[in-house]
C-alpha cells in the first residue's frame, strides 16, 4: 500500500487549500464524501475579512474579534490571524478568485460588529462558489489525487501516532486503508445537529466524530451560532440572507411592521448575531409569529440586483421580489465555533493528525464567530499546518485556562432506538437550540445517550453520519451542561449571566 506525505479528509476551502500547499512538499491525497464541491463552502455569501481598507488596521480586526469572541478568544491566534490576513488574500488573488472591485480598488463590505468595512466579496453575494470553483480548478490540474464519494470513516493511530485513515469507497462499497504520514481533517462543520440550519448536507460533524473516537481533545462544543436571518417560508430551505444585507442597511420587522431591534441594541440591526438571534427570538414569541420580516424595500432596486444578486434571484424564484416586498426571516444553526482542539499550527493533540476550517477549534472564535473570520481563518491555519518548520516550532503561549473531562458523563438510561436523524435535529433544536435550560439540556443528553446505546454498526454513507450526529450531539449538549454561565452565542436561562469562574474552555476527551 502506497504511504501518502498528506491525506486530507473534505475538499471545502479547507480541503482544497490545505492540498495545494501540501503537493509543495509531498504526495497528496484528497478524500471527499460526496462530489469535489459538495461542501458549505460554496455557500459562503458575505465574504472574506481582512483589515485592507484605508483606515483598517488588523489591531482594529484584533479587537473586533476578541470583543465577539466574549472573552474566550485565544489573543495570539487572533494576532496571528489579522497580522498574516493581508498576504493570504494576496495568495487567493493569486490564485484567481475574482474578487469584486471599485474603480480598479478592492471593494470592502460592512458587517454586524465589524468596525470597519472589511469584507472582500466576489460576484456580490456569491464569494464561496467562486473561491470552490478557483480552488478547485486548481487542484484538477495540479498532481494531487482527488477520491470522491469516499467516506472517512476510521482514524488509525498506533502508539499514539497517526498510521492513516480507513475510508468506505461509496462506488465499490469496499473500505479501503490509506497510510499517510500526515492526516488532515478538514471536514467542516455540524450544522446538520439542527432542524433549522443554513447548512449543506455535508456538515454531519463526521471530522469530530472521528476525532473524538481516535483520543483527540474537543473543545468549546457548546458554542453553536444561530444565524438571525435565514429564509423562513414553508417547504424551502432555511436559504441565509447574509449578514450585508443588514451591513448595506436592512431593517428588522416583526410581523406588526414595527421596527424592534433599537429597543434591544445601540448598534440596531449590526448588534453581535447571538443578540439579534436572541432579540428576534423574543420579538416572535411576543408577536406569537414563527418569523420577522428583513425589509430592503427602501434600498434602490439596482443596488439590491447588483449587490445581492445570488439572493434577489433565490427569493424572486420562490415567488418573493425582495426590492418590493419584506424577506420572512428567522434564525437557524449556521457555524460550529468548537472542534478538535488544535495549536495555532493545525496539530492535535494526536502525532500526525491536524485539524482545518470549521472542524477545528483554533481558539480563534472563543464564545462567538466574528463574521467573515472562518473563510480567513483556513486560509491562515492551513498554510501554518503545511509550512510549519518542525526545528522552529515552539509551543503556543498559554491561552485561557482549560477544563479537561477525560470520557463523557456515565448516563444511566435504557437504550432507544432512533428511526433517523429528524428526531435527533427536532431535540437539539428545541432543548440544545439558542436559548437553553439546565433542565432541558440534561433531557437532551439523556435522550441522546439512549439512542447512542441502540446504534447499529454502520454499513453505508447515511448511516456512518447518523452516527457521527449522534456523537457530535452529545458532545454538544454535555459541554452546553457544564458551562453553568451564558457567553457569547451560550445562552442558559439558569445561567443568564456572564460568569469571571467561566473564563476557560470545556475540553472533552474520550475516556
Ligand atoms: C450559507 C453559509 C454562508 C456562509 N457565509 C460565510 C461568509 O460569508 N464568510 C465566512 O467567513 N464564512 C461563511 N460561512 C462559513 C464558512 O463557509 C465555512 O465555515 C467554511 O466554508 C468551512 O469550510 P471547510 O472547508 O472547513 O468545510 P466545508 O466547506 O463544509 O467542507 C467540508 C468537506 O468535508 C467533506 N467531508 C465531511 N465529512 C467527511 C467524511 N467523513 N469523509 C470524507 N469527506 C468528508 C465534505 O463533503 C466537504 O467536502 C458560511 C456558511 C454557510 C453555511
Amino acid at each position: 500500500m502506497r504511504t501518502y506525505d498528506y491525506v486530507i479528509i473534505g475538499s471545502g476551502i479547507a480541503g482544497l487549500y490545505t492540498a495545494l500547499l501540501a503537493q509543495r512538499r509531498g504526495t497528496a491525497l484528497i478524500l471527499t464524501k460526496g462530489s469535489i464541491d459538495d461542501c458549505n463552502t460554496k455557500h459562503a455569501q458575505g465574504g472574506i475579512a481582512a483589515a485592507i481598507g484605508e483606515g483598517d488596521t488588523p489591531d482594529l480586526h484584533f479587537w473586533d474579534t476578541v470583543v465577539a469572541g466574549a472573552g474566550l478568544s485565544n489573543r495570539d491566534t487572533v494576532r496571528i490571524l489579522v497580522t498574516e490576513a493581508a498576504d493570504r488574500i494576496a495568495d487567493l488573488i493569486e490564485l484567481g478568485v475574482p474578487f469584486d472591485t471599485i474603480d480598479g480598488e478592492v471593494a470592502l463590505a460592512r458587517e454586524a460588529a465589524h468596525a470597519m468595512p472589511r469584507i472582500l466579496h466576489a460576484g456580490g453575494d456569491a464569494t464561496g462558489e467562486h473561491i470552490e470553483v478557483t480552488l478547485g480548478r486548481k487542484v484538477r490540474q495540479s498532481r494531487i489525487e482527488v477520491l470522491e464519494q469516499c467516506l472517512a470513516t476510521q482514524i488509525v493511530v498506533e502508539d499514539g501516532e497517526v498510521k492513516g485513515v480507513r475510508a468506505l469507497d461509496a462506488r465499490t462499497g469496499s473500505m479501503e486503508e490509506f497510510p499517510c504520514q500526515q492526516l488532515v481533517l478538514a471536514t467542516g462543520g455540524g450544522g446538520r445537529l439542527f432542524k433549522y440550519t443554513t447548512n449543506s448536507e455535508v456538515a454531519t460533524g463526521d471530522g469530530v466524530a472521528l476525532a473524538f473516537q481516535a483520543g483527540a481533545e474537543i473543545m468549546d462544543m457548546e458554542f453553536i451560532q444561530f444565524h438571525p436571518t435565514a429564509i423562513r417560508l414553508p417547504g424551502v430551505h432555511p436559504f441565509l440572507i447574509s449578514e450585508a444585507v443588514r451591513g448595506e442597511g436592512g431593517l428588522l420587522r416583526n410581523v406588526e411592521g414595527y421596527r424592534f431591534m433599537p429597543d434591544y441594541s445601540p448598534e440596531k440591526e449590526l448588534a453581535p448575531r447571538d443578540v439579534v438571534t436572541r432579540s428576534m427570538l423574543y420579538e416572535m414569541q411576543k408577536t406569537g409569529s414563527d418569523r420577522v420580516f428583513l425589509d430592503i424595500t427602501h434600498l434602490a432596486p439596482r443596488v439590491i440586483t447588483t449587490r445581492f444578486p445570488h439572493i434577489y434571484r433565490f427569493c424572486l424564484d420562490h415567488g418573493l421580489d425582495i426590492t418590493k416586498g419584506q424577506i420572512p426571516v428567522a434564525p437557524a444553526a449556521h457555524y460550529m465555533m468548537g472542534g478538535v482542539k488544535t495549536n495555532s499550527w493545525g496539530e492535535t493533540n494526536i502525532k500526525g493528525l491536524f485539524a482545518v476550517g470549521e472542524t477545528a477549534c483554533t481558539g480563534l472564535h472563543g464564545a462567538n464567530r466574528l463574521a467573515s473570520n472562518s473563510l480567513l481563518e483556513v486560509l491562515v491555519f492551513a498554510k501554518r499546518v503545511v509550512e510549519r518548520d518542525i526545528d522552529k516550532f515552539s509551543e503556543d503561549g498559554p491561552g485561557v485556562g482549560e477544563l479537561v473531562h477525560c470520557g463523557l458523563p456515565r448516563r444511566d438510561v435504557p437504550p432507544v432506538p432512533l428511526a433517523g436523524s429528524t428526531a435527533l435535529q427536532t431535540l437539539m433544536w428545541e432543548n440544545v437550540g439558542i436559548i437553553r435550560g439546565g433542565d432541558t439540556l440534561d433531557q437532551a443528553a439523556n435522550a441522546i445517550a439512549s439512542w447512542e446505546k441502540c446504534l447499529e454498526k454502520p454499513v453505508d454513507r447515511s448511516s456512518y453520519e447518523l452516527n457521527s450526529l449522534v456523537l457530535t450531539a452529545r458532545l454538544v449538549a454535555e459541554a452546553a451542561l457544564i458551562r453553568q454561565e451564558s457567553r457569547g452565542a451560550h445562552f442558559r436561562t439558569d445561567f443568564p449571566e456572564t460568569s469571571p469562574d467561566w473564563v476557560k474552555h470545556v475540553v472533552l476527551k474520550k475516556g
